[in-house]
């Protein structure tokens, strides 16, 4: 069994990231930045917004954080997006999800521009992503076909399952998925039972947001994972460890290859995220 750890495929990704952004200073040209809000006060959302802070800075990314409390309305959200839209300095708009109940995230994803639309989550990116122009890709679903890619992991011709169709990671990663030629079932919650098609697939994408909830009995010898889902999860010795949906400990020994939680799919979210703001920079320039 191979343990695909994102970490090795993140730091080579950043490594690139940060010699363009070198260069860049070379020419006096300005670095690419990054708008980061976050609303509210959700514990995960600040370690994923600090760690992405963190790896902006590593690259040369300047990145401004713009926080808002949990109560904070729609109009406030949508005032300060249209502030980043003007902003000549931000390359890319991150809005950290998920948002407090009250703030519609279709609306407010709307309102950013699409060229400074770092996550592809907008209406016109996601077209263009779908008629196969893409200017910018979720970043999840293509940080895990960097993983394929680099751990040599074949697509074309395989079959491949998604458990999960959000519009962030199920989805995008389907159709990712049958780009680089591979057969995709698309599973979710109305799937009676998963187990014919996970026992069946060459890779299977878990993105249920179910702790530890795929056992070895789901999978065969042949099958690569690639496993999504991130939750706490309080040990019996009463740390706080991080999980995903596949329980790794009871599969990892009888497939083909898996990616770890922490160090699989997390780091190379974040990887993508820097590139896609360097893709949207690089764009902007040639305006
Ligand atoms: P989400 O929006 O909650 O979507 C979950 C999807 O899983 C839904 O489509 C749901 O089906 C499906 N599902 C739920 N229970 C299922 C079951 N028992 N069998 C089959 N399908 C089931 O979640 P998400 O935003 O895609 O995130 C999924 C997980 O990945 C979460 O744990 C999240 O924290 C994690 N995540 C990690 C990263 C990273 O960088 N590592 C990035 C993004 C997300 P329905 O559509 O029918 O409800």
């Amino acid at each position: 069994m191979l343990i695909l750890d994102g970490k090795i495929v993140a730091q080579k990704k950043r490594l690139q990231i940060a010699q363009e952004i070198k260069d860049l200073q070379k020419k006096s040209l300005r670095p690419p930045g990054l708008g980061v809000i976050l609303i509210g006060d959700d514990p995960a959302s600040e370690v994923y917004v600090r760690n992405k802070i963190l790896a902006c800075a590593e690259v040369g990314i300047v990145s401004m954080e713009h926080r808002l409390p949990a109560q904070a309305s729609q109009k406030e959200v949508a005032n300060l997006i249209d502030q980043l839209n003007c902003e000549n300095s931000v390359d890319g708009i991150l809005l950290q999800l998920p948002l407090p109940a009250h703030l519609s995230s279709t609306e407010l994803i709307r309102l950013i521009d699409p060229k400074k639309d770092v996550d592809g989550l907008t209406v016109e990116n996601l077209g263009l992503f779908f008629s196969g122009q893409p200017r910018v890709v979720p970043c999840t679903p293509l940080g895990i076909i960097e993983i394929l890619k680099h751990f040599q992991i074949e697509i074309a011709g395989k079959h491949a399952v998604v458990v999960g169709r959000s519009s962030t990671v199920g989805k995008p990663m389907a159709l990712l998925l049958v780009q680089e030629q591979a057969t995709v079932t698309l599973c979710h919650s109305k799937t009676p039972d998963l187990t014919p098609f996970t026992r069946d697939a060459d890779i299977v994408v878990v993105a249920a947001g179910r702790a530890e909830f795929l056992n070895q009995k789901y999978f065969k010898a042949k099958t690569t994972i690639i496993d999504v889902g991130i939750h706490r999860k309080t040990n019996p010795y009463g740390k706080t460890q991080l999980v995903g949906d596949v329980d790794f400990t009871n599969v990892a020994p009888v497939v083909k290859a898996i990616t770890p939680v922490p160090g699989g799919v997390g780091p190379m979210t974040i990887a993508m995220l820097l590139a896609n703001t360097l893709q949207l920079y690089k764009l902007r320039q040639t305006l």
